[in-house]
């Protein structure tokens, strides 16, 4: 008997110094930074998403420059398709499942081994998902939300990774020290949470993927160029690779990618430039990757080209297009396609 009123003040004693801890937001940066290298080395963690690119990342300057203005973004995005599956990243406990205002859908699984918490948002609220228990590495928790019913604007996760378990955070209260927080007023960091893909490896290639999806340079779009102009790969080649460097590779380092704007210049004469080009009639099934006025990506959507000769199909839905739909514009995930290149 006195044992357990020993264990039950110690346990209540710890309870409150966590708390304490962390209503204080004693984050330092050391200590993230300790915490975060430990993670790494003993990582049993894996992505939420099969194909998990997380275009926008957790803030990590201060003042933000995200597109919520003053506010810090404190977790990643990750676009996909309505209905992709989520899966738990590692072994775990789920520690809440349940609808909350501005997420559709929220999970949050505690990895007591780690002393991390890890939090889902956007998950459908319509389709199955696992409300509680225990949970393995890989094991399925849910599916993405339509935009409709988890307040986006395009399906995509919202992948947080925090220090601390769930029940380490406050329920109500101070709106940033939340364990449902999403943005905060203070840097993420200082709070607690970790940027989750440098914790969880491929950063290499993330970082790669990053760099081009980014603006490129300013696309010169009074230049006059000729169907000699362009070239199409032989190979095809997911969008996540590194489209430059390949063109490179194929051709010589006078080509890049191509863009709308190089196409747009050819209008008149578009149906000589596909057929000498070799850019095929068959719509979505021999789209080359392009980018659009200087922008690969689309909220999460590689742009591509599609001939359809003046006959676009109905779900089709064009950026743009050239000559009555003759090419249209058009953009999509997860492409594996020929890459149309011009002369720089
Ligand atoms: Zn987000």
């Amino acid at each position: 008997m006195h044992f357990y009123k020993i264990l039950f003040i110690t346990l209540i004693a710890t309870a409150l110094l966590t708390l304490d801890g962390c209503s204080q937001s004693n984050f330092d940066s050391d200590e993230m930074k300790k915490h975060a290298e430990r993670l790494k080395e003993i990582s049993s963690f894996q992505y939420p998403l099969e194909n998990y690119f997380p275009e926008t990342p957790v803030t990590d300057e201060d003042p933000p420059t995200t597109e919520r203005g003053e506010l810090h973004h404190a977790a990643e995005d990750s676009y996909a398709s309505a209905g992709t599956p989520v899966c738990a990243i590692g072994d775990g406990i789920i520690s809440y499942s349940g609808k909350r205002p501005g997420y559709g859908w929220l999970v949050i699984i505690d990895h007591p081994v780690e002393n991390v918490y890890s939090l889902y948002g956007h998950l459908s609220t319509s389709r199955w998902k696992k409300g509680s228990g225990k949970v393995k590495k890989g094991e399925l928790i849910g599916y993405l939300g339509d935009p409709g019913e988890c307040y986006t604007m395009r399906s995509h996760i919202h992948f947080g990774l925090r220090m601390g378990q769930r029940a380490d955070y406050p329920s109500w209260g101070w709106e940033e020290a939340r364990w449902t927080a999403g943005y905060t007023n203070s840097r993420p960091e200082l709070l607690g949470w970790f940027c989750p893909s440098q914790i969880i490896g491929q950063t290499d290639s993330i970082r790669t993927w990053h760099k081009y999806i980014q603006k490129r340079e300013v696309i010169v779009n009074e230049r006059s160029l000729h169907a000699s102009d362009f070239k199409i790969t032989s190979g095809r080649y997911n969008e996540k690779e590194d489209l430059d460097q390949i063109i490179r590779k194929e051709f010589c380092e006078d080509y890049r990618l191509a863009d709308w704007n190089d196409i747009s210049t050819l209008s008149k004469n578009i149906e000589e430039w596909a057929d000498s080009v070799g850019f095929v009639e068959s719509g979505e099934e021999n789209a080359l990757l392009i980018s659009n006025d200087g922008y690969r990506i689309w909220l999460g959507r590689q742009y591509f080209i599609s001939r359809f000769n003046h006959s676009k199909p109905e779900h089709f839905l064009e950026h743009n297009s050239i000559d009555s739909n003759f090419v249209c514009l058009g953009s999509w995930y997860g492409l594996n396609k020929h890459i149309l290149a011009v002369k720089k």
